[in-house]
């Protein structure tokens, strides 16, 4: 491997960062935030995967989102072109293989925080859009259509509400959720003090399954979290339960969810995340035909809403990831680590 030294520019001003999956959003944010460190910002449509490589520049900084794939090939191949900053502009990392970027010298660096009220609040918006029906009201009273049936929901107030996860997005969502007058129930491998003083009743996660009227899943996506909603979790739930995932697709067994939809055992599901959301999420498909045959028939149920991942989707988390990217970025090109040391992966 060469000198690290080659690598750590003393200016980072002018050196090239390179966004995949790049959006109009992120250039406008991007740019805006760009004044004080000076990169030169290069915006491309195409994901970052093994057979994109080959437009990544010698020695820029790559900039990637949730669906880059950035496995141990891409690794190897950004590290043959001098890449020695992978910056993620999302606080999940489940899709980098952080063990081929150490091995590549390669540092990885992440929005750890940018704003949990953005993806906590949509968890919310799903929740009750789904029970009140206000997605179907919208379409119903626009065609003059000004009855009431098929549009019945449940009071949220003294229900049991369930949070597996609750760092800071699942914590975010029990406050919103006790603010509702819900009882709040948690399952998290490293249980919150705090959430625990300010009422919030940690239980097993078998508990957490059995007692909630709606769960909402907070957790990230790794080995023990994997497909943690499958058919034997499913069956441990109150009939007609409401199930919400902003967080990775695959904590969800997708044709387990199905089934469960079918038994009547899940009454309403709230999708921002799906396991194969990497082939449609992020762009217009309109006028496609989909050739996901799993993500139409959940569409084509009643009392499924499925929203394309944007729980981050906010001004203020958008200002959040681009100023905190572009800081990291500028002080690991610097040879100076963040002063958060939370954005450092690698
Ligand atoms: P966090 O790291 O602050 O919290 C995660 C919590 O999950 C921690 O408290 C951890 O102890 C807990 N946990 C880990 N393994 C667990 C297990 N096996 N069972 C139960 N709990 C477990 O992360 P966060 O910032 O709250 O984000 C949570 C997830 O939300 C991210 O990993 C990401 O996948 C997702 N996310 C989604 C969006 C979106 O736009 N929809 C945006 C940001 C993040």
């Amino acid at each position: 491997m060469p000198p690290a030294d080659i690598y750590i520019l003393q200016n980072s001003k002018g050196m090239k960062i390179q966004f995949f999956s790049a959006k109009p959003y992120d250039k406008q944010f991007f740019e805006q935030y760009n004044s004080e460190t000076g990169f030169e910002l290069e915006f491309l449509e195409t994901g970052l995967r093994p057979g994109t490589t080959s437009v990544v520049e010698r020695g820029a900084a790559v900039c990637v989102f949730v669906n880059d794939q950035v496995n141990a090939e891409v690794i190897r191949a950004l590290a043959e072109k001098g890449v020695k900053i992978i910056a993620l502009r999302s606080a999940g990392f489940n899709h980098v293989d952080l063990d081929a970027a150490r091995a590549a010298g390669i540092r990885v660096c992440r929005v750890p925080e940018y704003s949990p009220e953005a993806v906590a609040e949509h968890a919310m918006a799903l929740l009750l859009t789904l029970n009140r029906k206000t997605h179907k009201a919208y379409n119903r009273v626009r065609e003059q259509n000004f009855a009431l049936n098929g549009l019945m929901g449940f009071n949220l107030h003294g229900k049991t509400i369930g949070v597996i996860g609750t760092g800071k997005i699942g914590r975010a969502f029990c406050k919103i959720a006790q603010g509702f007058g819900c009882r709040v129930v948690a399952y998290d491998i490293f249980p919150d003090e705090q959430l625990r003083q300010a009422g919030v009743v940690y239980e097993t996660l078998e508990e957490v399954l059995r007692i909630s009227d709606v769960l909402s899943l907070h957790c990230p996506l790794n080995d023990s979290t994997f497909e943690i909603i499958n058919k034997n979790t499913l069956q441990l739930m109150k009939p007609g339960v409401t199930l919400i995932n902003t967080s990775r697709g695959r904590l969800i067994n997708t044709k387990d969810v199905i089934n469960a939809l079918k038994a009547k055992q899940v009454g309403l599901l709230g999708l921002d995340v799906y396991e194969q959301e990497e082939a449609l999420f992020f762009r217009d498909l309109s006028g496609s035909i989909i050739d996901d045959d799993v993500i139409q028939r959940l569409m084509s149920f009643p009392n499924v809403l499925v929203t394309a991942h944007q729980g981050f989707f906010t001004e203020e988390a958008l200002s959040e990831i681009a100023r905190v990217t572009l800081g990291s970025v500028a002080r690991l090109a610097q040879g100076s680590e963040p002063e958060n040391t939370a954005v450092i992966l690698v």
